[in-house]
């Protein structure tokens, strides 16, 4: 299939795990991909890689503007870099509160700032954000980054309706646990994190993670003209997780 033929496409924290896989299919599609990453020395061709920071808006603007040139416009933005926080609010600092926020929210809104202008001039315009199951989960342990979460999900809702006269769509993924280098990052901490891998598995419907493909799939299936006439949605990723 073809879906991207001639659509270009940029995919913020695409040097990994769910941009990553988000990228390549785009690419397998026929897509132009550029990835935006803090690290980007693991992107290769045909791949275009730019280096910034998505808490730093200079950064940001160059970086966009140095992908939309070179690739000739900009007609897909997957706003998909994200970190994470555990805790109650007991736990986080306020400066932990700050510099997640900034990277999970904040940063999506510099990148979708730098790219709509460059957003308007295509005729398949579509913001892919990467929200999560935490946005409406209530999961424990995560009061910080549901926050964050939640936040793009509204966000997304906005976005959506200031920009579907524009031909604009603005849509974002609900994934659960999907099994990426964040998840191994995460297990490596536990004392024993092949059983906590079982563990994990073992709480979810299908007694398996969300491979980073799926999620991957879903936000291919938003990005493209298939879905012409959808925005403002969520699309869950989470193998049946919020159903429970
Ligand atoms: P990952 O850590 O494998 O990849 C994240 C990428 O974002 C990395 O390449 C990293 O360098 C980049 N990044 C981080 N901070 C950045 C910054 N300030 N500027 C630019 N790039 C930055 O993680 P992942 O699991 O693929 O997660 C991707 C997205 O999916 C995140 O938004 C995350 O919140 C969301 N998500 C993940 C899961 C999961 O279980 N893995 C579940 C729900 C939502």
């Amino acid at each position: 299939m073809s879906d991207f033929e001639g659509l270009k496409a940029l995919v913020t924290g695409g040097a990994s795990g769910i941009g990553r896989a988000t990228a390549d299919l785009l690419v397998a599609r026929g897509a132009q991909v550029a990835v935006l990453d803090l690290d980007p020395s693991s992107v290769e061709k045909p791949l275009l890689a730019y280096r910034a920071d998505v808490t730093d808006d200079t950064s940001v603007r160059e970086a966009v503007a140095a992908a939309a040139a070179d690739l000739g416009g900009l007609d897909v933005v997957v706003n998909n870099a994200g970190i994470g926080a555990q805790g109650t609010v007991e736990d986080n600092t306020d400066d932990e509160w700050h510099r997640v926020l900034d990277v999970n929210l904040v940063g999506m809104v510099r990148v979708a700032r730098a790219a709509l202008p460059h957003l308007r001039e295509s005729a398949h315009a579509a913001i892919v954000n990467t929200s999560s199951i935490a946005a409406t989960a209530g999961l424990p342990q995560r009061a910080l980054y549901s926050a964050t979460k939640g936040a793009v999900y509204s966000l997304t809702l906005a976005m959506a309706a200031d920009h579907v006269r524009e031909g604009i769509r603005v849509n974002c993924v609900n994934p659960g646990t999907a099994d990426t280098p964040w998840i191994g990052r995460l297990l490596s901490k536990a004392a024993d994190p092949a059983a906590e891998r079982a563990a994990l598995e073992a709480r979810q419907p299908t007694g398996r993670l969300v491979s980073a493909d799926e999620v991957a799939g879903a936000i291919a299936y938003l990005a493209s003209p298939l879905s012409g006439a959808t925005t403002g949605t969520s699309l869950a990723v989470d193998g049946g997780m919020q159903g429970l």
